[in-house]
């Protein structure tokens, strides 16, 4: 398929459903040609809730005084890890906001011990950093990075991200982290107010560019005690708007399969959150594959409210049943993107 940003843009308006099944047929064939069957878990740890920024979609930002901040200390979250370890995943992946309380240093001790007591693939996923910092963890031993640039529109990245650097900054941060030879993910939010169906096609155009290991795409979940929940952009662009809908984060899924045959991709909790009975068999059979299990203590799980009613892959054997029953199979070992590994023996990396 042709991958300029016309058909792009010509699928993300698509409404006949029998032409979409040509699309998701077509994700799907490419999924098992270049990643294979297996469904790789992620043990995802959200170790604080603390953020120093004020996204207008994030129920974790600044402004919300609404949550209960909380923070795990090293050894609660080393002992989700091992868990982690004990039900057989070869990743852990340790997320939490931009919390200035986790200094560097703390980070890269946090890394290494997981290393030293788990041997697992280690995720970090803490927005931005800095290279300092991401040179301090990958030699403590982190494997690989998630940063969405959430929107390839510099304009609506800006309006959405007030006080943060830019759109540019994101980029240069997610150069930093291929240049140190993680591998890297990015990924983007659907139908945010304000997107259009070009935005959408620029993204998986910027998806193939970055040539990223890890793509996670999942619909923009209003959340009460945020801007866009609330109405607050301003917005000029209304009548073009995306749909925050099931059906377009499954083109995108699709598309971003195509663009990027060999990443890494997972069927997303927010996607599972607005089709709890079968969006994450959806996903998976329209580009993904892989799932995030939530390993974050049950104590602060319903703190960690990016958006409501968020749903949790929690480890049990109805979730592999649901895996099998598609017909794939849990994966084993680390699950490391067959992208990176391509690069490093074309020597294209580190
Ligand atoms: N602080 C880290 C991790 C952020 S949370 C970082 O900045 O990378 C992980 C992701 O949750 C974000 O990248 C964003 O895409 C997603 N997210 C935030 N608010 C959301 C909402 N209201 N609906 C759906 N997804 C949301």
């Amino acid at each position: 398929m042709e991958l300029d940003k016309n058909p792009i843009s010509a699928w993300l308006q698509e409404d006949d459903t029998d032409r979409l099944e040509t699309l998701w047929h077509a994700a799907d064939r490419v999924r098992r040609e270049n990643v294979g069957d297996a469904v790789h878990l992620r043990g995802l740890i959200e170790f604080s809730n603390h953020c120093q920024r004020n996204c207008f979609y994030c129920g974790l930002r600044s402004a919300n005084k609404k949550i209960r901040r909380y923070r795990m200390d090293l050894d609660e979250i080393v002992h989700c890890a091992c868990q982690a370890k004990d039900l057989g995943y070869g990743t852990v992946v340790l997320q939490s906001g931009e919390d200035p309380g986790c200094s560097d240093h703390w980070v890269a001790s946090l890394v290494r011990t997981i290393k030293e007591q788990t041997g697992l693939a280690v995720t970090l996923s803490l927005g931005e950093r800095g290279r300092d910092a991401f040179l301090l963890w990958r030699d403590a031993g982190a494997d690989r990075y998630l940063m969405r640039f959430e929107t390839s529109n510099a304009g609506l990245y800006a309006r959405l991200h007030p006080g943060a650097p830019g759109l540019e900054e994101r980029f240069r941060q997610l150069l930093w982290l291929r240049e140190l030879g993680y591998e890297v993910g990015s990924g983007v939010l659907v139908g945010l107010p304000g997107s259009t169906h070009m935005d959408l096609a620029n993204d998986i155009l910027m998806f193939a560019e970055l040539d990223l290991d890890m793509i996670g795409i999942g619909p923009w979940i209003k959340h009460e005690s945020t801007p866009l929940g609330r109405g607050e952009l301003q917005d000029n662009t209304d009548h073009k708007r995306v749909a925050a809908s099931e059906t377009m984060t499954y083109k995108m899924m699709a598309l971003a399969r195509l663009a990027c045959p060999r990443s890494n991709i997972p069927s997303t909790t927010a996607l599972a959150t607005i089709n709890a009975e079968n969006g994450c068999e959806h996903g998976l059979r329209r580009g993904a594959n892989v799932l995030m299990p939530n390993m974050t203590p049950a104590v602060h799980r319903a703190d960690y409210e990016i958006y409501p009613a968020k749903a949790c892959f929690l480890e049990s054997s109805e979730q592999r049943f649901r895996i099998e029953n598609i017909g794939r199979y849990v994966g084993t070992g680390r699950g490391d993107s067959p992208n990176r590994d391509a690069r490093i023996a074309t020597g294209e990396t580190l």
